[in-house]
């Protein structure tokens, strides 16, 4: 080997991932675990390191994500002796930064323009409206509108949502123009209490079925990962998501065409580097893109993608980002996950049944994270999981019913209540 190769290789081996973790993080022990399980080099950069300062064998920074240019220096510095191959958010919270920061650095990954526009949804609009691709009417208003004044001039249904949240939060639908005032509101204080700006987009309802893609972007080429069915429906007033299963149950027409969407969407938006998530319609019109996001599925659901092939995807993320080929793990039958549905608002006092949950045959994990005894809101207040059910079986069907038998074992009390 030349030497100047060798010496490329050295360093390389030196390499390492800088991942973005917020302190209430869900991601953190799945992507620790596949860093380890890979022997790969992880830097942990969070808003609060002692959150995860028990969790972290290898090393930690302490950044503020807001701070862009003085977390970008103590990065800087941090990379001086050892480079950084990619900075890779966990979710949301870290998008932002992590685009900022392989910028700064040179680094491969999105720039930030290209996160901006997926992470405010009117800028996403306006990304899509010169395209080709499939996307309702929609206007923006400031926070501070009269909603009673302006509902007379809408198209019904709609739906109201904030620029910047995410998780639903504060998306409500409306079907007139009673609903659309009540509905504003509600985005407007979603909007307030997150510290969040203004303006609030409405846009037209799309009908359909909804799911959802997992993919992993290198150079800008797109590789499909998963599309996950969204087996209950979704229509309003609020859009709790409940499930996810895969292999989709849709026509493979209809799946190539969402594959197609989401690619092309990729590259309307700008995104190049790393995990994607994407959310869409389907009707007979075709395939409505309702959001892209450069970051892997939340909350604890991407562990449905190793009960179906083995693999974790917190594995694929990490590899990609070292630079690595990415193995192309066989995919067994179906598996799927369920977000507990948080019943009503109060405090959780106690779940049963969690045992006989565990039971049900295709079941392969129920794990409840939210602690007892504290407050948990529903949508559209809430952003705070209840717990999850997995469960793998030889199809989606089969998933979907050991989902729902499942739950159905579950007691959940809140405040002292019998609302399970
Ligand atoms: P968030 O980023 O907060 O999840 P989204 O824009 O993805 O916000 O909307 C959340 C959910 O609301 C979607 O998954 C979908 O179920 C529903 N939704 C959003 N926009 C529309 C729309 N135009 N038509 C129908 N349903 C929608």
């Amino acid at each position: 080997m030349p030497s100047r190769d060798k010496g490329r290789s050295n360093q390389e081996t030196r390499r390492r991932v800088l991942l973005l973790l917020s302190s209430s993080s869900y991601r953190a022990e799945d992507f620790l675990a596949a860093a380890e399980r890979l022997r790969l080099d992880v830097t942990v950069g969070s808003d609060y390191r002692a959150a995860l300062a028990d969790e972290v064998a290898g090393s930690t920074i302490e950044l503020d994500f807001e701070d862009v240019e003085g977390s970008i220096e103590a990065i800087r510095r941090l990379a001086e002796d050892r480079p950084f191959s990619a900075v890779v958010a966990g979710e949301d919270a870290g998008t932002r930064l992590a685009a900022e920061v392989s910028e700064a650095l040179g680094l491969p990954g999105n720039s930030p323009d290209s996160v901006e526009t997926c992470r405010r949804k009117d800028r996403f609009r306006r990304a899509l409206a010169g395209s080709s691709l499939s996307s309702p009417p929609w206007r923006t208003f400031p926070l501070e509108t009269d909603a009673r004044a302006v509902a007379g001039d809408l198209d019904f249904p709609c739906v109201v949502k904030p620029v910047g949240l995410a998780a639903s939060r504060g998306v409500v639908r409306a079907n007139d123009s009673g609903e659309f005032v009540s509905a504003f509101a509600e985005a407007r204080r979603a909007t307030e209490e997150s510290g969040g700006e203004g303006p609030i987009l409405v846009e037209g309802y799309i009908p359909g079925k909804e799911v959802a893609v997992e993919g992993i972007l290198a150079g800008g080429e797109l590789r499909i990962l998963a599309i996950l069915d969204k087996p209950d429906p979704l229509v309003g007033p609020y859009f709790e998501e409940t499930m996810f299963v895969t292999p989709s149950r849709l026509p493979p027409a209809a799946q190539r065409e969402i594959e197609a969407t989401v690619a092309r969407v990729t590259t309307l938006v700008g995104l190049r580097e790393g995990p994607i998530h994407a959310e869409l319609r389907v009707n007979e019109d075709g395939a409505w893109p309702i959001e892209i996001a450069p970051r892997t599925i939340g909350g604890l659901c991407a562990r449905l993608f190793r009960y179906r092939t083995g693999t974790a995807l917190e594995e694929l993320v990490l590899l990609h980002a070292l630079g690595r080929p990415l193995p192309r793990p066989p995919e067994g039958p179906a598996s799927g996950v369920m977000m507990i549905p948080i019943p009503r608002g109060g405090v959780l006092a106690s779940i049963e049944g969690i045992d006989d949950a565990r039971q049900v045959p295709e079941v392969a994990e129920v794990t409840i994270t939210a602690p007892l005894g504290h407050h948990i809101d529903p949508l559209p207040r809430g952003n705070r999981y209840l717990g999850f059910i997995f469960a793998r079986a030889d199809s989606a069907e089969i998933v979907e019913r050991a989902l729902r038998e499942a739950h159905g074992c579950l007691d959940i009390r809140i405040e002292g209540e019998d609302v399970g």
